[in-house]
């Protein structure tokens, strides 16, 4: 006997109804993927062809939409300035659970051919939990596709997404973007911010 919600018992043909009811959900949550359109390195230029009629991923249940709210990935596509971090987190922090993060392109992955920066990060995942990795400089439409695919697969087998380890090790997260950040890591909108007061442009 197992104890479902609301302290209801259930018995074994009610558990798995249980398991078809979350297969079931989870198959239709792979199909129908929402990816925040917003790319942040050189790896966004692939993005264009991969959602229109060039290789039209919409086929495979993936579209994107206009903000954070609605979606269910965030496609970090290439290398991440400390400022854009700020953003990225921001709109991460933004989005309903579950949710997804893919790595496009080696600067995701080590810090690619801006290891050594002075302004980038070098490991996404340090930063924000990241659930699919695309490796390459930068990664084909078919590597995109193929990480999509991949993604899907893991949702519809119900496999643990990167957004409860966010919540399990906040910390740990917290930590690592302060130390780049510093105190303050949401991105202020103040016009001051940008020194605007002071005569600078944006
Ligand atoms: S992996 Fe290559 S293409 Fe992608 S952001 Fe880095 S340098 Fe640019």
């Amino acid at each position: 006997m197992e104890i479902g919600f609301h302290g209801h018992e259930f018995d074994k043909a009610e558990r798995n109804t249980q398991t078809l009811i979350e297969k079931t959900i989870n198959w239709f949550r792979s199909k129908s993927i929402f990816v925040v359109a917003y790319g942040t390195g050189c790896g966004a230029i692939e993005m264009p062809p991969t959602f229109t009629s060039r290789y039209d991923a919409e086929r495979g249940g993936v579209v994107g939409v206009a903000t954070p709210r609605q979606a269910d990935v965030i496609i970090v596509s290439g290398y991440l300035a400390y400022k854009t971090l700020r953003r990225v987190i921001r709109t991460y922090e933004q989005m309903q659970s579950p949710k997804y993060v893919i790595g496009l392109g080696s600067c995701a992955i080590n810090g690619g051919m801006y290891w050594d920066s002075y302004n980038t990060i070098k490991k996404l995942d340090d930063y924000i939990p990241v659930d699919m990795l695309v490796n390459g400089c930068m990664p084909r439409p078919e590597a995109l596709l193929e990480g999509f695919a991949k993604l899907q697969e893991r949702i519809r087998n119900g496999e643990q997404g990167g957004w409860e380890k966010y919540e399990k090790n906040l910390e740990f997260y917290k930590k690592n973007q302060k130390k780049v950040l510093g105190e303050n890591i949401d991105p202020s909108y103040e016009a001051d911010w940008y020194m605007l007061k002071q005569g600078a442009t944006l």
